[in-house]
């Protein structure tokens, strides 16, 4: 029987930890702010946007909400992003996706400086993580401050998507060894799956990446050390799909005709065979938040240094 990898708690311990840096950034004179997008009213979004909005409360973040009709123009939505790159109390976006399929999504998540995609999420955040530039933050453990040779580097403005970044945390924090491991992922979306087997990579692991076309994917799945399921497709991964003694992840989020929360993962068969696994609700959504926050504290910690050139282009 697994024990549970409990994000609420570790989202808790993050979050008074920003709140302490939040107070100190205060008395040095900067106010840390989090902008909200939200275009539309989906409903997970609204749900997100809340969730965020009430965290940044408790932590002492200023929260900006930006509240966009489903109607906007491509033009208003760049003006206004436009408009958060040169606001100097906001030192971080949170844009909810999806944005309406008229708009060009990456077009407007483009249009953020990189300095405050701290979903990281635009075109240069990824190239960055893609290109181990910004993985000091992975690679230095919680709460110690081990010098690296990456440290220096100017890449580290970037920011790591902080689902992947919370799911790394969550692992590290219960002491799951990475480095060797086999790392299996489902799902590849620039959100969570790719940037994750990025930062399972630059730890060391062996990693396979599957997707809704992967053919036999329980053959893939029981050769995980380490199972991370990011699909949206409730019930998809059954305990004969696990190897005895997996670590399982499930990043996946649904909701159940009769308004219960379930993830990808079946946890009453998978529970008997993996070693650890994340409930849902309660396991990486927390724990999403709390990484936000953190980015959100790191950006603002910056924000009195000299800006680096991408900057006020
Ligand atoms: P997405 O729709 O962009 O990507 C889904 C991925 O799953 C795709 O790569 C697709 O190929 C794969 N997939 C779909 N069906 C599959 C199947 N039957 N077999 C194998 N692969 C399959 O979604 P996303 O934005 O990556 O989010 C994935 C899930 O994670 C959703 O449920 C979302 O709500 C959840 N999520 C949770 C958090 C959190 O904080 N816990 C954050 C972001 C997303």
């Amino acid at each position: 029987m697994a024990d549970i990898l409990d994000g609420k708690a570790l989202a808790d311990r993050i979050k008074q930890r920003v709140k302490k840096e939040v107070v100190s950034l205060q008395k040095n004179g900067i106010d840390v702010g989090l902008g909200l997008l939200l275009v539309g009213d989906n409903p997970a979004s609204v749900q997100y946007f809340n969730t965020t909005l009430g965290a940044c409360r408790r932590v002492g973040i200023t929260a900006h909400e930006f509240r966009l009709p489903d109607t906007v123009s491509l033009n208003e939505l760049l003006n206004g992003i436009h408009a958060i790159n040169h606001d100097e109390r906001i030192h971080g976006l949170l844009m909810l996706m999806p944005l309406p399929a008229r708009i060009n999504a990456r077009r407007v998540i483009n249009t953020l400086v990189p300095e405050k995609d701290i979903d990281g999420l635009g075109s240069i955040s990824v190239g960055r993580l893609s290109a181990d530039e910004s993985t000091i933050q992975i690679i230095r453990q919680e709460g110690t401050n081990t010098p690296s040779r990456h440290a220096l580097t100017p890449a580290v403005w970037s920011f790591l998507p902080c689902t992947p970044f919370g799911v790394i945390r969550l692992l590290e924090h219960y002491k799951v060894p990475i480095r060797g491991r086999h790392a299996v992922i489902i799902g590849k979306s620039l959100a969570v799956g790719k940037p994750l087997a990025m930062m399972f990579l630059a730890k060391e692991a062996t990693v396979t990446i599957c997707h809704r076309e992967t053919r036999d994917l329980g053959s893939m799945t029981r050769q995980a050390d380490i199972l991370c399921s990011a699909t949206g497709k409730a019930g998809l991964i059954r305990g004969d799909m696990v190897k005895r003694g997996a670590v399982v992840v499930d990043v996946g989020i649904n909701m159940l005709q009769d308004g219960t929360m379930t993830g990808d993962v079946d946890f009453g068969s998978v529970i008997k065979k993996a070693s650890l696994i994340t409930p849902v609700p309660g396991g990486v959504g927390p724990v999403t938040v709390a990484m936000l926050l953190e980015n959100t504290v790191r950006s603002a910690k910056r924000s009195d240094m000299p800006p680096p050139s991408t900057m006020h282009k």
